[in-house]
């Protein structure tokens, strides 16, 4: 039988339902196993065509991304879960991807996709994360 201790919940800070379903969904499923949970947030890489970004930018962008979301864990996370926080940067799913492996992460839980593009039935990071994740992922509808 398996058992998910160790949880992993991709989020897009700028999306909240990214997460309004995934994390409870996470924490709850921690609270069983008495598992921990890890939140990432990727932010993406610049593309080459905007060369003309400042230099700092990703910096900037890391920099920013670290405090939103330790504000999100603070204002949603039970502090009787361990949790810990990564800011990664790059391809999207291919960080959350490797994050999980360096982890060994027990199951993945993960938001399908925006509610307002309903025409999707997976969005493409939830996508290729099902297909290339090596841990079970529960996708959130
Ligand atoms: P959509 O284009 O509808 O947002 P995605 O596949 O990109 O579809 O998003 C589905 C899920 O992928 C999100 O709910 C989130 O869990 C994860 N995700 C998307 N963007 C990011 C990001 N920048 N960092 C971490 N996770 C992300």
């Amino acid at each position: 039988m398996r058992s998910f201790k160790k949880i992993l919940i991709p989020i897009d800070l700028a999306d909240e339902s990214s997460w309004s379903d995934a994390l409870p969904t996470a924490i709850d499923q921690a609270k069983h196993s008495g598992g921990e949970l890890f939140l990432v947030t990727v932010v993406p890489e610049e593309p080459p065509q905007l060369a003309w970004l400042p230099e700092d930018y990703s910096a900037k962008m890391i920099a920013h991304a670290k405090p939103k979301l330790a504000k999100l864990v603070e204002s949603h996370v039970p502090t009787d879960i361990e949790t810990t926080q990564y800011v990664r940067q790059g391809s999207i799913y291919r960080e959350i991807v490797e994050l999980a492996t360096e982890l060994d992460i027990d199951l993945i839980v993960i938001a399908s996709h925006r509610p307002e593009l309903k025409d999707y039935l997976l969005g493409p990071n939830a996508a290729r994360v099902v297909r290339h994740a090596d841990c079970p992922v529960l996708v959130i509808r």
